[in-house]
């Protein structure tokens, strides 16, 4: 039987919550499936590793995880520590530490979910975002000079690398590929920023010669957000920098109906590193410790883990309890204006798993 070894970093406020969450669905599948299983290690980093021990995680931490097959993570994030650093310290620092340069985050109004947009059908939002996930606007460089006098000056310096950029859109353009409208929309700020942001135009012109089978089409930033919200049928695959496809992708979850649904995966498409899977919510400060996380971020994010491990239908089978459950208006929780709380709709999911075992899957 095939061991697939996850590190569990469930990170700080509903991480902590939402994580073990993700245990036990895949334990539920473990215990409905007889070719795989799953051996688990917990790390604690985060917010109160940070108290203990100055920070965020060990420095030997990424050695532990380049031992996994994949890493489930929570989220980085504590009232009392800057956010600067607990993003920095833990999960930017697994995400360009183990080149996982490719974020990609699907966004659909899941069954049962009320979304925002009026005119909007279920089938008219259907996209995955794709984010250059190890520099550009988060590259780190930059710094600050004559700090705490009236003449302080500060720079964030956005680096963009021509291989860095190639390898996303390349990306990018084989995920348009692999679906059935093989269609992309860039995303750019080039009139303005007339250095970095044209060379991204320029490679993606370049690479799109090689996928002559893809439709694609440029936006910039600013107007990508009005047509999200007008013509969101208009789109299917969206390729964008660190920074636009991070603003992009909260804007598409809200669409979809919540921030507590959306999944996302930080790929090392070349798997010389393992890719790491995560809610794309925060430690939402507001709601911790209450039982009132919604799951299903995370329970997404461990659908696309599956699909990562190859193990393709073992993810439709956890799609389609994920599906079955956010049908139900009784299990969803309060952030879908429900009352359901975190535990009841994770046993649900593991139920409906269980309910579904050993029987065939229905055609999607
Ligand atoms: P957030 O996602 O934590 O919360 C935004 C709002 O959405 C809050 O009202 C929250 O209650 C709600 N929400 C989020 N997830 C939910 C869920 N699963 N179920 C129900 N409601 C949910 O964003 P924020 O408030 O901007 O950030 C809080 C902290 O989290 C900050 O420290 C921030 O830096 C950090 N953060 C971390 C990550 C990450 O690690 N990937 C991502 C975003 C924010
Ligand atoms: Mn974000």
């Amino acid at each position: 039987m095939k061991t697939y070894r996850i590190a569990m970093v469930p990170g700080d406020g509903i991480g902590k919550e939402v994580i073990p969450a993700g245990q036990r669905v895949l334990e539920a599948l473990a215990a409905a499936e007889s070719s795989f299983q799953f051996e688990f290690e917990n790390f604690a980093w985060g917010g109160d590793y940070y108290r203990q021990h100055g920070e965020m995680m060990p420095a030997n931490g990424l050695d532990a995880l380049r031992a996994k097959d994949a890493i489930l993570f929570g989220s980085a994030g504590d009232p009392h520590i800057p956010d600067h650093i607990t993003l920095w310290g833990l999960r930017l620092k697994i995400c360009q530490g183990l080149d996982q340069y490719a974020n990609v985050r699907p966004t659909r109004i899941l069954p049962g979910i009320d979304a925002p947009l009026k005119r909007c059908r279920a089938e008219d939002l259907n996209w995955v975002i794709v984010r250059e996930n190890t520099e550009g606007e988060y590259s780190g460089a930059g710094g600050r000079v004559h700090q705490g006098l009236p003449i302080e000056v500060a720079t964030d310096l956005s680096v963009m690398t021509h291989a860095g950029v190639e390898r996303i859109q390349r990306f990018g353009f084989r995920l348009a590929q692999s679906r059935p409208r093989k269609l992309l929309t860039l995303v750019t700020k080039s009139n303005a920023q007339r250095h970095a942001m044209v060379m991204w135009d320029e490679i993606a012109a370049q690479v799109a010669r090689e996928f002559p089978d893809v439709t694609w089409d440029k936006e910039m930033v600013d107007a990508a957000t009005a047509r999200m919200v007008n013509r969101p049928a208009s789109l299917d695959t969206i390729v964008a920098t660190n920074l636009h496809a991070d603003i992009l992708s909260d804007l598409a979850a809200a669409l979809a109906g919540s921030l507590g649904i959306g999944p996302t995966a930080n790929i090392n498409p070349e798997r010389v590193y393992p890719s790491m899977f995560e809610p794309i919510h925060g430690s939402a400060f507001d709601i911790m410790g209450k039982g009132l996380a919604n799951p299903v971020g995370t329970f997404w994010s461990v659908v696309m883990m599956l699909e990562h491990l190859g193990q393709m239908d073992a993810a439709r089978r956890v799609m389609q309890a994920i599906e079955h459950v956010t049908a139900n208006p009784r299990l969803h929780t309060r952030d879908l204006g429900g009352t359901a709380t975190t535990a009841e709709v994770t046993a649900a999911v593991c139920a409906e798993i269980g309910a579904t075992a050993g029987k065939p899957l229905t055609t999607v």
